[in-house]
């Protein structure tokens, strides 16, 4: 199967997708200012919508499920500090990363400096890396990035892709993107607020309505510099606790064998990261029907047909699916 390359984070600004805007620009102002006011990003939406609820989720799988990294492959990421800011300031972005790291318990890997600066996909590509972290002027070219929106002071996403193996979306790169203009300004306690926040958009968190949280969509000078309650309950369901975002274990090649007028077809049991693990065998005959059985069990016992068939088990569950090989069968001669 192809895969869906499904480009949240760099066409939610424009408004094409549906589910859950991932470019989400957090804005300073006065704590008091309105989600709806003038100056207000379009991102922002998104939190005027869910004003009440206290975390919520950058995208969303058809089954409702949060869209997460695989919390059980290390996430890769890279720093371009693109001149705007001093090598110190290394230390304090690893710092933020590493409080994502203890919230999501995923495992973070700094891969080193990039020059890229993350204005559209193929990040993994460009940069050699899964999420580049970056400071740059808003625009387009060279050392700038059109994600930054002229209100907002950071961007944070990601995008996902399904399709192969895996029945829901899977994010496959991030992005985090400072803006320098205003930067200076900023206290030690505010960029370290505006570095969780817009990594944790990274991993697909989205924005809370509580004023406490680092997910609030707007900066302010007691902002928290940790994640607080709803952050962590949000980031715990983003992350290794939530399980693996792998599809089941491969089906061993089915065994067959034949008692009186019943056949049955067996592989092992498989390992699942996902809900609702089941089997379902498929068979073809040589004028290619077709026919299916679902169990809970790797198990299958049927009437023995009485000609050819190819048999297949395929492990699914709700986050993916894994085929075994085919086995053939050919009815015992008369006799
Ligand atoms: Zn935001």
């Amino acid at each position: 199967m192809p895969q869906v390359l499904r480009r949240s984070l760099f066409t939610a600004a424009t408004g094409v997708l549906a589910t859950g805007a991932l470019t989400c620009g957090l804005i300073t102002g006065p704590a008091q200012a309105t989600q709806t006011s003038g100056t207000t990003p379009k991102a922002s939406a998104t939190a005027t919508a869910t004003a009440a609820k206290a975390y919520t989720f950058t995208g969303l799988n058809p089954d409702g499920s949060p869209i997460r990294w695989d919390p059980c492959s290390a996430i890769h990421y890279r720093i371009n500090r693109n001149g705007i800011v001093k090598t110190g300031e290394l230390k304090h972005v690893k710092a933020a990363v590493a409080k994502l790291s203890r919230a999501t318990k995923i495992t973070f890997v700094y891969d080193g400096k990039t020059s890229v600066v993350p204005d559209s996909g193929d990040i993994p590509k460009r940069a050699k890396t899964d999420l580049v972290f970056a400071f740059a002027k808003r625009g387009k070219g060279a050392k700038k990035s059109s994600m930054l929106t002229a209100a907002s002071i950071g961007v944070g996403g990601s995008q996902s892709v399904a399709g192969g193996n895996l029945d829901v979306y899977r994010n496959v790169e991030g992005a985090v993107v400072i803006k320098a203009t205003g930067f200076s300004r900023l206290s030690r306690r505010e960029r370290t607020s505006l570095y969780l926040h817009e990594l944790a958009h990274a991993v697909g968190l989205g924005h809370s309505g509580k004023r406490t949280q680092v997910m609030y969509p707007m900066l302010y000078a007691n902002a928290p510099a940790i994640y607080r309650k709803y952050d962590k309950i949000g980031l715990k369901k983003l992350g290794r606790t939530a399980g693996c975002v792998r599809p089941p274990g491969k089906p061993a090649t089915p065994t067959l064998s034949v008692s009186g007028t019943q056949l049955t077809i067996s592989t092992n049991a498989v390992k699942s990261y996902g809900k609702k693990l089941t089997y379902v065998l498929t068979s073809y005959a040589g004028n290619n029907t077709k026919k299916t059985w679902t169990s809970t069990e790797p198990t299958f016992a049927i009437p023995a047909p009485d000609g050819w068939r190819t048999f297949s088990i395929r492990a699914k569950d709700s986050i993916g699916h894994r085929d075994s090989e085919f086995v053939d069968f050919a009815p015992a001669p008369a006799g």
